[in-house]
C-alpha cells in the first residue's frame, strides 16, 4: 500500500492539530490531510444538498468554502428584497421540507434560514475561509490532490481524498463587462453582487445594464426608492407574469409539459403572456424566436419572471434604453447616438463560473464557461470520482436531483471499499 506512505495518512478530523513527523518532514510544503470520505468544495445550497444526502447514507464528507459563511452567495451578494423567484416547493433540498409558514415565495432571510437549519440538521461543519486554489487528480496513487489557501492566514493545505464533489455554483464570479471610458465616468459603477437597496439611489439618475431577473427587480427597486432608473436591453428576452389567475408560470408549465409538448406550451404561456403583460416588443423588450422552455432548455437563458416592473416601464418610470457605446464623465452615450446624463450605473451582468480557474481537468468541465460539457441530466459525473453537483442550469430543483444521484453513486464505492478493508482486517488478524 504505497499510497498510504505517500500520503502520510491524517483524518479529517485532526487536521486542525500539526502532525509532528510532517512538520519536520516537511517544512515548507503544505500541511497534509487525508480525507476519508469525499471533499465538496463550496457550502451553498448545492454543497450543503451533496453533504446532506451523504451523510443519510452513512457516507462523511468535508466541505471546503472560501467565505465566512454557508451559501455566501445568498447572504452578501444578494440585495434585500430578493425572494425566492419560484414557489418554495420547487425551491427544496433534499430530506428537509420548509417549514409550513414560509411564503409561497419565501424571502431571502427564511432561505437562508432554512440553510442553516438545513446544516445543523445534517450536521455539516464546512471548514471556512479555505479556498481552493487548485485540484487535481494523481494518477500515480489515485487520488485527488485538493489545495486550499486559507483566506486569513494564506496558509496551504492539501487534502486528499479519492472522491471531489464540485459544488462552487455557476454564480461564482461576478461578470463585468468592458465598457468603452469606463474610468473617465464620475459617478458609482457597481456590480448588483454589491447592490443592497436603492435608498442610497434616491433622487439619482441610475443606469441599469442588464434585464434579466436581477436587473429588472433592481429596476424596481430603485423606483420604490424614487430614483430614476433607465435599463439596458441589449438583448432579446422572455418576460412572462410570475403568477397566472394564481397559479405560478413555472408550476404550471411543469404541470402542462407533462402532457404536452414543449412547443405546444411555449405557445400556450406565450399567448398568456400577451393577455396578462400586453405586447413586450412595444416597451422595447423583443423576445427571442424561440419559445421560453425551449430556449432555457437550448441555452440555458431564464426567462424573466414579472413582478412588477413592467408596469413600471408602461408607466414611463423606468426607461429602456439601447447598448452602452462609451462612458464620459458624466454621460452616457448610446449606440443609437443617444446621449443622457447619468448618478450612477449598476451591472446587472450576471455571473460565471470559476472552475477552469482551479480544476485541472478538462474533460467534464468545459474550459470556456466552466459548466459540465454533458448537458442535464448526465453532467453530474465525470471521471476518476469527480462530481458535479448544481450545474444543470435548473437552479435549486436541479442542484438537489444532482446531490442524490452522487450521494448514490459514491455510497456504492464507498461500501464496496469498506468490505475490502474489513476482509483485509480480517486476514490480518491470528485467528484467521
Ligand atoms: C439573485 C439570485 C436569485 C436566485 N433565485 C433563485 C431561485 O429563486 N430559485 C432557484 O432555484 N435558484 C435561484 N438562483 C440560482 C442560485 O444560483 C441557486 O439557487 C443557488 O444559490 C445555487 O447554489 P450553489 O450552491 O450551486 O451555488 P452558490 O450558492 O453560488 O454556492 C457556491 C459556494 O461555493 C463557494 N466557492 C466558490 N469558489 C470556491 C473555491 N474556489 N473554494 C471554496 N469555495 C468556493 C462560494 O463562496 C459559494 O458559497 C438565484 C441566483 C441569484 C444570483
Amino acid at each position: 500500500m504505497d499510497y498510504l506512505r505517500e500520503i502520510e495518512s491524517k483524518t479529517a478530523h485532526d487536521h486542525h492539530h500539526h502532525n509532528h513527523s510532517n512538520e519536520k518532514m516537511k517544512i515548507r510544503s503544505p500541511r497534509r490531510v487525508y480525507v476519508p470520505g469525499p471533499v465538496i468544495v463550496g457550502a451553498g445550497p448545492s454543497g450543503l444538498a451533496a453533504a446532506a444526502c451523504l451523510k443519510q447514507r452513512g457516507v462523511p464528507s468535508i466541505v471546503l468554502e472560501r467565505s465566512n459563511c454557508i451559501a455566501s452567495l445568498w447572504q452578501l451578494k444578494t440585495y434585500d428584497r430578493l425572494r425566492l423567484h419560484l414557489p418554495k416547493q420547487f425551491c427544496e433540498l433534499p430530506l428537509m421540507s420548509f417549514p409550513q409558514e414560509f411564503a409561497t415565495y419565501p424571502t431571502k432571510q427564511q432561505f437562508v434560514h432554512y440553510l442553516e437549519e438545513y446544516a445543523k440538521r445534517f450536521e455539516i461543519r464546512p471548514l471556512f475561509g479555505e479556498a481552493v486554489a487548485s485540484a487535481e487528480f494523481d494518477r500515480s496513487v489515485g487520488f485527488w490532490r485538493v489545495k486550499s489557501v486559507g483566506v486569513k492566514e494564506g496558509e496551504e493545505t492539501e487534502f486528499v481524498c479519492r472522491w471531489l464533489v464540485v459544488a462552487t455554483g455557476e454564480n461564482a464570479e461576478a461578470v463585468v463587462p468592458e465598457i468603452e471610458g469606463r474610468e473617465e465616468f464620475e459617478g458609482p459603477i457597481v456590480h448588483t453582487s454589491s447592490y443592497k437597496n436603492g435608498g442610497v439611489f434616491g433622487g439619482k439618475r441610475v443606469l441599469v445594464v442588464g434585464c434579466g431577473n436581477s436587473g429588472m427587480e433592481v429596476c424596481l427597486d430603485l423606483c420604490n426608492n424614487n430614483a430614476s432608473p433607465s435599463l439596458v436591453v441589449r438583448d432579446t428576452v422572455h418576460v412572462l407574469p410570475q403568477e397566472m389567475l394564481g397559479k405560478s408560470t413555472f408550476g404550471l408549465s411543469m404541470w402542462l409539459l407533462k402532457w404536452l409538448p414543449m412547443n405546444l406550451v411555449d405557445r400556450f404561456l406565450l399567448v398568456a403572456s400577451r393577455i396578462f403583460l400586453g405586447d413586450t416588443a412595444r416597451l422595447g423588450l423583443d423576445r427571442p424566436c424561440l419559445g421560453p422552455l425551449e430556449l432555457k432548455n437550448l441555452s440555458g437563458k431564464t426567462p424573466v419572471l414579472d413582478i412588477g416592473t413592467l408596469a413600471k416601464i408602461k408607466s414611463g418610470d423606468i426607461k429602456v434604453c439601447p447598448s452602452i457605446q462609451r462612458l464620459t464623465r458624466y454621460t452616457v452615450e448610446f449606440v443609437n447616438g443617444s446621449k443622457e446624463n447619468f448618478d450612477a450605473i449598476i451591472l446587472a451582468t450576471g455571473y460565471k463560473s470559476n472552475v477552469p480557474s482551479w480544476l485541472k481537468e478538462s474533460e467534464m468541465f468545459s474550459e470556456k464557461d466552466g459548466l459540465p460539457r454533458r448537458p442535464f441530466p448526465n453532467g453530474w459525473k465525470g471521471e476518476y470520482g469527480l462530481y458535479a453537483v448544481g450545474f444543470t442550469k435548473r437552479g435549486l430543483l436541479g442542484a438537489s436531483i444532482d446531490a442524490r444521484r452522487i450521494a448514490e453513486d459514491i455510497e456504492r464505492c464507498w461500501k464496496a471499499d469498506a468490505k475490502h478493508l474489513a476482509a483485509f482486517t480480517r486476514s490480518l488478524s491470528p485467528q484467521s
